[in-house]
C-alpha cells in the first residue's frame, strides 16, 4: 500500500545493518561532540563543526506559516544560529502581529502573506522553503498548497491527522519535485544522537529494553492548548502531541521498526479537557531484535521528557531527553554512574540547516515525509490496540 514508505524503511534498515545507525546518521560526528567525558564510551577525538556560515545571499529563504507559541518563541529566534537558512517571509491570519515580527526580524512587509493569498507565494523567488507550524489538522492542506506553489516543505510533528493525509503530502512533494521534511528535532539534537550512537554501537551491551515517558499538563486557558483539545485540529490527544516523542525514541534508538504493539488508554472521567482527545496512553512495542519498549504519554502529569535504555552491560538515562536545552545523560554500569557532558547545540537551527543541505545537495532529508507517515500509522495502531485490548502485529 505505502510503496514509498516501504522503500524508505528498507533503506534505513540497510543503513542500520551497515552500522551507520538510524536513517543514515553520521555517528562519527556525534561521538566527536562528546566533551569532557568522565569515562569515555565513545572514543573518537572531539571534532567540532568547522563549517562556516554561508553569506546571506547564499542562504535559502524561509517562510514561517503560523505565528504561534512555538514559531515565535523557538523557531524564529533560531534563524540567528543557522548557517544555511534565513527568515524572509511570514504567513499569518493576523496582519498586525505579522508586521510586528516582520519589523523585529527585518522582513520586507511585501513578504507578509495571509491564509487566503498564501498560494501567491509561488511568485516570490526569495522564498525557497515553507515551514508549517500550524495546528496538526492544518498541516496537510498547507504543506500540499506550499509544494504546489513550488516550495520545499518543513512540517511540524505530527505530520498530519491521518495516514491518507500524510500520503497526499508525500505525493504532492514528489509531484512538484520538492523536498518534504518532518521537524523531528530530537533526531538532530546532540544528546539524542549520542544516545543512538551509544545504544547502537554495543557500548551498553545487548539492548534489552527502552522506556520513554513524555507528559505535561494540558492547560485549557492557554490558547496554544485550546486547539489541542479538539480532535479535528489536533488529530489525537497526548499521544499525537508528546507521546510521539516516546514512539520516536524507541524507533531511533533501536534503529528498528516495531513488529507488535499493545496499549492501554485512560482519560479522567468528567474532565472537560478530554471530551474529544485522550489523556493517557501507555504502549509497549516489540522490535525484531527482541527489544521491548515501554512508552507512556500523558496530558495529566507534570513536565516529563525521559528516556532510559537498558543494555546487558549498562543502563543509559537521558533526562531531560527531548527538551529544548539542558539535557542530562548518565550511564550506569558496574563501575557506578558517569555523566556524559556534550556540547549543547541549537537543534532547531541544526534541523533547518539539514533541510537546506538536503536541498542544496539534492539528497533525501534524514526525516522525510515517510518518517512522519510511519509514526501516524503506528499511532493509529496504538489506538487500535488500546481500543481492542489486543496485541497488534504490525
Ligand atoms: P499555537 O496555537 O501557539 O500556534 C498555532 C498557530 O496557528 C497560531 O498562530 C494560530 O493563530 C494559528 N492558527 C491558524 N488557524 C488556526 C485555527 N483554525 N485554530 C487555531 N490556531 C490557528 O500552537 P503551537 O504550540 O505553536 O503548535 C503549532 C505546531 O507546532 C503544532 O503542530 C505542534 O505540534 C508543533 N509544535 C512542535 C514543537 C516541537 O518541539 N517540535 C513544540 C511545540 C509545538
Amino acid at each position: 500500500m505505502f510503496d514509498s514508505l516501504k522503500k524508505e524503511l528498507s533503506r534505513r534498515a540497510l543503513l542500520h545493518k551497515a552500522g551507520f545507525g538510524l536513517m543514515g546518521l553520521s555517528v562519527a560526528g556525534v561521538v566527536g561532540q562528546i566533551i569532557k567525558p568522565v569515562r569515555t564510551f565513545a572514543q573518537a577525538a572531539p571534532a567540532p563543526s568547522k563549517e562556516p556560515s554561508l553569506p546571506p545571499e547564499k542562504k535559502l529563504g524561509w517562510a514561517v506559516v503560523g505565528l504561534g507559541k512555538f514559531a515565535t518563541e523557538q523557531i524564529m529566534p533560531s534563524f540567528a544560529e543557522c548557517k544555511r537558512s534565513k527568515l524572509v517571509a511570514l504567513v499569518s491570519g493576523d496582519r498586525a502581529k505579522a508586521e510586528k515580527y516582520a519589523q523585529q526580524y527585518g522582513i520586507n512587509p511585501k513578504n507578509i502573506y495571509n491564509y487566503q493569498n498564501y498560494d501567491s507565494i509561488r511568485n516570490n523567488p526569495e522564498v525557497d522553503v515553507i515551514y508549517i507550524i500550524l495546528p496538526n489538522g492544518m498541516h496537510a492542506e498547507y504543506s500540499i498548497r506550499g509544494a504546489q506553489a513550488g516550495k520545499h516543505i518543513m512540517c511540524e510533528k505530527p505530520m498530519a491527522n491521518t495516514v491518507e493525509e500524510c500520503q497526499a503530502m508525500i505525493n504532492a512533494a514528489n509531484k512538484a519535485n520538492r523536498k518534504l521534511m518532518i521537524a523531528y528535532r530530537a533526531q538532530y539534537e546532540p544528546y539524542n544522537l549520542a544516545t543512538i550512537q551509544l545504544a547502537q554501537s554495543g557500548k551498553l551491551g545487548k539492548l534489552k529494553s527502552i522506556t520513554s515517558d513524555h507528559g505535561r499538563t494540558l492547560n485549557p486557558k492557554d490558547p496554544a492548548d485550546i486547539w489541542r483539545m479538539q480532535k479535528k485540529l489536533a488529530g489525537g490527544g497526548s499521544l499525537y502531541d508528546i507521546g510521539i516523542y516516546s514512539l520516536q525514541a524507541a524507533r531511533y534508538i533501536t534503529g528498528e521498526e516495531p513488529v507488535a504493539i499493545s496499549a492501554m488508554m485512560y482519560s479522567t472521567p468528567g474532565d472537560s479537557r478530554f471530551r474529544e482527545v485522550e489523556e493517557n496512553v501507555n504502549f509497549v512495542l516489540r522490535f525484531p531484535s527482541g527489544v521491548l519498549a515501554n512508552c507512556t504519554s500523558s496530558y495529566g502529569y507534570s513536565n516529563t521528557k525521559r528516556i532510559q535504555v537498558f543494555g546487558s552491560d549498562a543502563v543509559l538515562e537521558l533526562d531531560p531527553a527531548t527538551d529544548y536545552y539542558k539535557h542530562r545523560l548518565v550511564i550506569k554500569d558496574k563501575n557506578g554512574n558517569q555523566e556524559q557532558k556534550i556540547e549543547e547545540k541549537n537543534q532547531f537551527a541544526l534541523e533547518m540547516d539539514h533541510l537546506c543541505e538536503s536541498i542544496m545537495q539534492n539528497k533525501q532529508p534524514k526525516t522525510p515525509g515517510e518518517e512522519g507517515l510511519q509514526d501516524v500509522r503506528l499511532m493509529q495502531l496504538i489506538y487500535e490496540a488500546a481500543r481492542t485490548g489486543k496485541t497488534i502485529k504490525v
